[in-house]
């Protein structure tokens, strides 16, 4: 069996350009430029939590770098540089191996660095990347600024991966044609960075729906002190799923069910035409689907103006689970 500074050598230890130093010292070096300032996030996948024990590998790799990549664009910043760390049973190397392709498989697609780490063993597969990112501190998008009288957008089509969370309990029967496309967004969602950092100077504020539309909105209600009305049937889903015509409650249990690593934004009414620019040149669908108001908290209409009920906004990991 391999021993931890052989795994990291073998399957974490690349050279780096952008960093003066990377793996292999007590910390990795970066060159800071003086007028750019630094967007730093962390989250955190946990077996049995946030995938399960059968995933494969090389998808791990990536998603754990589309979580954080997800947050830093609904920051605006552009990933440079991310650190890993892993705690693990046991060393599979036909596991290491594969999580290790689509770690830097996805690394090199976004030009982004590994530059350290930490490897440890544990009693469950734990996997954690902070990620580093360029953004102009004054014009980064923020959860606090938006205003009363902007539009709600949100990108591409929400649902799929909740979707794809049902169908492994059957909770929910849905058409067969529709399995792929909900596996992707589950297992390889893809982080809307480019769309992030257009949005600098357009958006006044913006946060990802990891945790589920409902329920970020409202982050952006609190943190912006207003209130968020969006229209159910604006809400963007796949094309197919919007045509089962499926009972009110179920269409709003998955698009809050979370894990849709999409932005949600808020601009002025004048910007309108520069998002309709956005989406045809990023080929990202954009969907206005609400409104900033005065007042706190978020509601949600059919398209007759009635108030339709939320059960559960979104995933929270201390909430009981009914
Ligand atoms: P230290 O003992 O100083 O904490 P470690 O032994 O944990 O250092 O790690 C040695 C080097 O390998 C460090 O540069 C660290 O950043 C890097 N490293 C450790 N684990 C990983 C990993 N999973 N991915 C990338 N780099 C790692
Ligand atoms: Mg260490």
């Amino acid at each position: 069996m391999i021993s931890e500074f052989e795994l990291i050598s073998k399957y974490f230890r690349k050279l780096t350009n952008r960093a003066v130093l990377g793996v292999g010292d007590d910390a990795a070096l970066l060159r800071c430029s003086h007028d750019a300032g630094i967007a730093i996030t962390t989250d955190t996948l946990v077996e049995g939590v946030h995938f399960f024990s059968d995933c494969d590998p090389f998808f791990l790799g990536r998603k754990v770098l589309a979580v954080n990549f997800s947050d830093l664009a609904a920051m605006g910043a552009r990933p440079h540089s991310v650190l890993l760390s892993l705690s693990l049973r046991e060393c599979e190397e036909s596991w290491l191996a594969s999580f290790s392709d689509g770690l830097y498989r996805m690394l090199e697609e976004f030009q982004v660095e590994l530059v350290g780490g930490d490897t440890t063993r544990a009693d469950q597969l734990v996997i954690s990347v902070t990620a580093l990112g360029d953004v102009d501190i004054g014009s980064a998008l923020r959860r606090d600024r938006a205003q009363v009288g902007d539009d709600v957008w949100v990108s591409g089509e929400l649902g799929l991966a909740t979707l794809a969370l049902a169908s492994r309990d059957n909770s929910v029967a849905y058409p067969h044609e529709l399995l792929d496309d909900c596996n992707k967004r589950l297992n390889n969602p893809e982080p809307r960075v480019a769309l992030g950092r257009r949005l600098i100077g357009v958006a006044n504020c913006a946060i990802d729906i990891s945790d589920g539309l409902m329920a970020d909105a409202g982050h952006i209600s609190t943190q912006s002190k207003v209130g968020i009305a969006v229209i159910l049937d604006q809400i963007p889903t796949h094309r197919i799923l919007s045509q089962l015509g499926l009972p009110q409650k179920d269409l709003v249990s998955l698009i809050s069910g979370g894990d849709d690593y999409e932005l949600l934004f808020t601009c002025s009414r004048s910007r309108e035409n520069d998002i309709g620019t956005l989406s045809r040149e990023l080929k990202i669908p954009i969907t206005k689907i609400g409104a900033v108001v005065e007042g706190r908290g978020v509601i949600l209409k059919d398209r007759f103006g009635k108030i339709v009920e939320v059960d559960r906004p979104g995933y929270e990991h201390f909430s009981r689970r009914t």
